[in-house]
């Protein structure tokens, strides 16, 4: 399927490892070009190169904390027009609701909430100049159905959702969508690290909290990144037009509701 996308340009935030990689894959296949963007450089450079090499697509690469003012404007002095954006940072970190400090609560709130809406106020604009343009947040399942230990993306990412709840209709008669993909378990770093968090609280193996937490998931296994990425790159399609302001789950069937 022609996605429609060839020749515009992304900037996909967070994007090294895990699902941000899967996102660049998925639309540099479509023919995207890309502004990718993590800290830490060495995987960052790989990925780029692995992307350079399968597709004939031009790749910039930005190492900066997306989550900071300075490393917002690296990026988007780096990545120039966009017209998909694809937001993704770094989940907070597990705990329970009585551990957390007020400045816990703004490195969240700064992180999944905050960066995402700063971007969306930076590349909105030209988007609606322009008339088209797409926006992809990356949230949770923890929007839809609270996770205990991660009480700190559950309150972000409901900030989020509810702030793109009402922007996606103030853009959409420009030609612009906004969508959140909310991520069920991934086989990523991310769950390798809060599976061995659970795993040390509960004094189990890792490997036994994993596939517990497999078996909980009507598909029965966890989610591939890349299969992912095709889901967002779908959503930024020409196709996907009339898809505004979403809340996309993908997570194996795992929560259990009707809608
Ligand atoms: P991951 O495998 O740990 O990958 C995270 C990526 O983000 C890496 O490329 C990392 O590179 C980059 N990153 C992290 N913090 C960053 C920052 N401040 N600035 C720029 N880049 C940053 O995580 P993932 O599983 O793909 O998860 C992505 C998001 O989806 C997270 O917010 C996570 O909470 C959420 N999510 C994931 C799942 C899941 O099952 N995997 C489920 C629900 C929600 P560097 O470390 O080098 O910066």
């Amino acid at each position: 399927m022609d996605l429609g996308l060839a020749g515009k340009s992304a900037l996909v935030c967070a994007s090294s490892r895990g699902l941000g990689r899967g996102v660049a894959m998925a639309l540099a296949e479509a023919g995207v070009n890309l502004t990718l963007n993590a800290r830490t450089p060495g995987p960052l450079d790989e990925t780029a190169q692995f992307l350079r090499s399968r597709y004939n697509v031009a790749i910039t690469s930005v190492a900066a904390d997306i989550t900071t003012q300075a490393g917002r404007a690296q990026v988007l002095a780096a990545a120039g027009s966009v017209d998909i954006l694809v937001t993704n940072a770094g989940g907070p970190p597990p705990g329970l609701w009585s551990d957390w400090s007020h400045d816990d609560f703004l490195r969240a709130l700064e992180a999944n909430l905050l960066t995402p809406i700063a971007l969306m106020q930076a590349l909105l604009p030209a988007m609606i100049d322009r008339g088209w343009g797409r926006v992809i947040n990356i949230t949770s399942q923890s929007v839809k159905a609270p996770i205990a230990q991660l009480g700190l993306s559950n309150t972000a990412r409901s900030g989020l959702t509810g702030f793109v709840a009402g922007t996606a209709r103030q853009v959409a008669p420009f030609g612009v969508t906004i969508n959140n993909v909310l991520p069920g378990a991934h086989a990523t770093d991310r769950i390798t690290q809060l599976d061995a968090a659970t795993a040390k609280a509960e004094g189990a193996s890792a490997e036994a909290v994993t596939a517990r937490k497999m078996a909980a998931i009507p598909a029965g296994r966890y989610g591939d990144a890349v299969d992912f990425g095709a889901i967002c790159a779908f959503l930024c399609s020409d196709q996907a037009k009339f898809m505004v302001g979403q809340n996309i789950l993908v997570d194996g069937g795992a929560i259990n509701a009707t809608l």
